[in-house]
């Protein structure tokens, strides 16, 4: 029984290894060419995704290379006043610490038989048990996961739900080599997560495990058309820092000194929903995991969500080795009612951040009188 997973992510990495462990392979088709191809981005804070990794063997080896400093946080208004700085001892539990992308990613793949994962296949389409790629080769299966991401291709073969846009566009940048260019703003980023919230913006600055320091700016309650207007020239980087710093108006010059320290990398982001509560029948032949499944707001779950989603994936195949419609069909139960629940409480905080008074309410959701 060939089980083919559509996706080299959180989710898929973590299915092909929960398998692996328990004896069973699977093949991991994947869109990029190498584990190279793509720049990861940022930190993930994996807190119930821990549960995965510790079946997939792997929790030693992820609690080695997290940062436990990497869960301090600092918030502030755009004037610059400090609301709250939370600095992580060095005995604290590893509740949620931070891990690059990347090394995820790479502790995961490095943990799977050579050839698991075959790059340069992306998926378009499949047919009666036969997966075809988009440079005209194909491969049979007999369960595809589709594990492809926000904006999966496998998705349209269970459910006619599309991602809709949050109301939310951000632009990603990054200071390289902080310490060395410009130790005055690591120190004013510090170890983990610098957030500043208000009039419908925020700027959410973020340490690295690679001396890098990574900035998302999000604009909220923008449209899907918002990059269009915006007036932000992407194709000359000093001239769309220059624009940021300018849709920044009034803030305090200290934050967005952090806009003109950065590289010539800016990447825009439209951010995107499924419905709270997805569901669909059924499929012995066909499952979705991760974001494909569940696509929700970024603050903090998706990645956790995946990883559990494949490991509990794996461990139903392998609790019912010849009967893949049972295995599907108790994974799908026990999913949907976690990720509901976690899209709710991701809505609700989505809420909460787009408010115009965002800083003051997460105060008293970190602090609650
Ligand atoms: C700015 C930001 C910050 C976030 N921070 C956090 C956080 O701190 N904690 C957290 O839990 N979550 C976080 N998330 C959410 C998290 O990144 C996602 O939920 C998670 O990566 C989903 O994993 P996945 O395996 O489902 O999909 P992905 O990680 O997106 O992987 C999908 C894979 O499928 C491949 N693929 C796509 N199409 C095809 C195709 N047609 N054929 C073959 N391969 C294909 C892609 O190349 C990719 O490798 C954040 C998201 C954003 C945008």
């Amino acid at each position: 029984m060939t089980i083919a997973i559509v996706g080299a992510g959180m989710g898929g990495l973590a299915l092909a290894r929960v398998l692996h462990v328990q004896g069973v392979e699977a093949v991991v088709y994947e869109r990029d060419a190498s584990r190279e191809a793509r720049r990861q981005g940022g930190m993930l804070d994996i807190h119930s995704g821990q549960r995965a990794l510790r079946e997939a063997g792997l929790l030693d080896r992820f609690l080695a290379i997290a940062r436990r400093e990497g869960q301090d946080m600092r918030l502030l208004e755009p004037d610059g006043t400090l609301l709250l700085e939370e600095n992580t001892p060095d005995d604290a539990p590893m509740a949620r610490p931070e891990i690059d992308r990347t090394d995820l990613r790479n502790l995961l793949l490095d943990s799977l038989p050579e050839g698991t994962v075959r790059w340069g296949h992306a998926f378009d389409h499949a047919e009666e048990g036969v997966l075809y790629f988009a440079d005209g080769t194909s491969a049979r299966y007999d369960l595809l996961v589709g594990a492809d991401g926000a904006n999966s291709r496998v998705r349209p073969l269970l459910t006619d739900a599309r991602p809709e846009h949050l109301g939310q566009n951000a632009v990603e940048l990054a200071i390289p080599d902080i310490d060395r260019t410009h130790p005055d703003l690591a120190a004013m980023v510090g170890r983990g997560n610098y957030w500043v919230f208000g009039d419908g913006k925020s700027l959410a600055a973020q340490r690295n495990g690679d001396g890098c320091v990574r900035i998302g700016i999000s604009f909220y309650n923008t449209g899907e058309d918002w990059f269009a207007t915006s007036g932000i020239p992407f194709d000359n980087p000093p001239a769309a820092r220059a624009r940021l710093i300018e849709l920044l108006d009034g803030w305090d010059p200290r934050i967005t000194a952090l806009i003109a320290a950065s590289d010539d990398t800016l990447v825009p982001r439209s951010l995107a929903t499924l419905p709270v509560g997805l569901t669909w029948p059924s499929s012995p032949t066909t499952t979705l995991i991760g974001d494909a499944a569940h696509l929700m707001p970024p603050v903090g779950e998706g990645a956790n969500m995946a990883l559990l989603d494949g490991a509990l994936l794996g461990l139903a195949l392998v609790a019912h080795p010849d009967d893949f419609g049972t295995a599907v069909a108790e994974y799908e139960k026990e999913m949907f009612e976690r990720t509901e629940a976690r899209a709710r409480m991701s809505a609700d905080m989505q809420q909460l951040l787009m408010s115009p008074d965002a800083s003051r309410r997460l105060l008293e959701f970190f602090q609650p009188s």
